[in-house]
């Protein structure tokens, strides 16, 4: 059986990291969030995880050459076999080209972009209710989030939007279940 590579992609605030949780244990796939591993890394003091924490203290983007090793090493691991799911990952251009080669490499081109369609508005007002009561963050850290994910959908969306069909919208705006049911149905009708 070829393995299942979908990509989830979404605005701050869509549920993409809850919906991909739910779909890998539904349909035996892994998670890949890129920002988990990071704190993965960066609780277990590893060499990578001291290489990441300046940029990840900064809310910057780590480099292209850490994060896609991070990814690379991931990959290779034997519960990747039956696929994954990507999310928080690519947010680049060229971490979009590498992962289309890393891919390659492991026998399964990408399947699928699972793009989480949210109005902005909807986005600022699902993270300012989420964050009541934590003094670590702020509306102006909110605002920075959105502005960056505009920055990470205008250089990687128009790596797939060149790849005839692999965009698939789901409207976020609507409850887990309904969202899930989408999300369900499509990532089934690429398994081989
Ligand atoms: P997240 O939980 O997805 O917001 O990620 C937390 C932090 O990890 C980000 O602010 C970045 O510093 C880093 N990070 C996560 N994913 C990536 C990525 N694909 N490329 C570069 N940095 C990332």
């Amino acid at each position: 059986m070829k393995p299942t590579f979908v990509i989830f992609f979404g605005p701050p605030g869509c549920g993409k990291g809850t919906q991909a949780k739910k779909v890998i244990e539904e349909l035996g796939l892994v998670q890949i969030s890129t920002g988990e591993l990071f704190r993965k890394h960066l609780s277990g003091k590893t060499p990578l995880g001291i290489k990441a924490q300046d940029y990840m203290s900064r809310g910057e983007l780590v480099p292209d050459d850490i994060t896609i090793g991070m990814v690379r090493e991931r990959l290779q691991q034997p519960d990747c076999a039956a696929g994954a799911i990507f999310d928080g990952f690519p947010r680049t251009g060229d971490q979009a080209k590498a992962l289309d080669t890393l891919l390659e490499e492991l026998g399964g081109p990408l399947s699928m972009v699972v793009n989480f369609d949210l109005p902005i508005e909807i986005s600022r007002q699902r993270l300012l209710a989420r964050q009541e009561g934590r003094a670590d963050d702020s509306p102006e850290i909110i605002e920075k989030r959105l502005n960056d994910h505009a920055q990470v959908e205008a250089s990687v969306m128009p790596h797939y939007k060149a790849q005839e069909g692999i965009i698939k919208n789901i409207d976020a705006n609507r409850s887990i279940d309904a969202i899930y049911n989408d999300a369900l149905a499509l990532i089934k009708s690429v398994m081989a």
